[in-house]
């Protein structure tokens, strides 16, 4: 199985993080929960995820000083969908998304993006960065890089950020709206952009904002499980490994992307 492949990329990159760096080291960390004996190798849903051929690794980014990262992101994801395969991108901080997004909007700009997140990540700048992972789905939305954006899990909305909400149509269905039983309703072809954050920090304390009151994985798993096709890629991001708990967040993001690779090849 070549076209429409689920293939990893690591992106090792965190100088956006606007608060602590630390989830450049996270790829590694999410490969090893991934192929760890401790579990097999199937999905929930049946398929044999991790058996030969089936899920691809494109390796990690390669950063070289004299270039700029968004660039090289942007080449590597490129380099997967000229393959005619289907990037699931592991983090790095969030910023990832926009370079992301400006490879897969050369081909199709018709995408719904579900965000799973904490946060909107909606600022026009954040401390003097118009590329902070706090501002992505501003750039990318007033980029017309993407159709829709829908939000999952926000429970950290300021004025601003409503402001631009609605500047961009986002439909957003935070953590008080889930509780009183909200889903997305959402059509292919989508994009998942998982923020581990999104999820409460009971489930995933590795990462570098924790914001309780949010999604138990299970939620999040329901949300992969239920995603229209074709699922044109996807990324899990904000995994700091140096604020994990034997790695119980990796565990989390592994799984996801078990998920992940296994709901593109169902809904192919
Ligand atoms: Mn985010
Ligand atoms: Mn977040």
């Amino acid at each position: 199985m070549s076209n429409g492949q689920p293939t990893l990329l690591g992106i090792p990159y965190d100088a956006s993080s606007s608060f602590l760096r630390g989830a450049a080291f996270a790829p590694p960390k999410i490969r090893e929960a991934l192929r760890s004996p401790s579990a097999n190798g199937w999905s929930e849903t049946g398929i044999e995820v991790l058996a030969a051929g089936v899920l691809g690794d494109d390796g990690d980014v390669a950063f070289a000083e004299e270039n700029d990262p968004r660039s090289a992101i942007t080449a590597a994801v490129r380099r997967i969908l000229a393959r005619g395969r289907r990037p699931i991108s592991l983090g790095g901080d969030h910023s990832i998304t926009y370079p992301i997004f400006e490879a897969l909007a050369a081909e199709r700009r018709d995408v719904t993006i579900i965000q799973i997140d904490a946060h909107p990540d909606l600022y026009d700048s954040f401390e003097g960065d118009r590329f902070s992972h706090a501002c992505q789905f501003a750039r990318i939305m007033e980029a017309g890089l993407a159709a829709r954006l829908v939000q999952v899990g926000i429970r950290t909305l300021n004025q601003h950020q409503r402001e631009q909400a609605a500047r961009f149509g986002a439909d957003i269905i935070d953590m008080r709206a889930w509780a009183a039983g909200a889903r997305p309703s959402i059509s292919g072809p989508v994009y998942l952009s998982l923020d581990l954050d999104g999820l409460d920090p009971a489930f995933a304390p590795g990462v570098s904002h924790l914001e309780p009151g949010g999604l138990a994985t299970r939620d999040v798993l329901s949300i992969i499980q239920s995603l229209p096709g074709p699922i044109v890629g996807a990324d899990v991001v904000e995994l700091n490994p140096s604020r994990d708990l034997n790695d119980r967040t990796a565990f989390v993001a592994a799984k996801a992307v078990k998920e992940i690779a296994a709901r593109m090849i169902e809904t192919a």
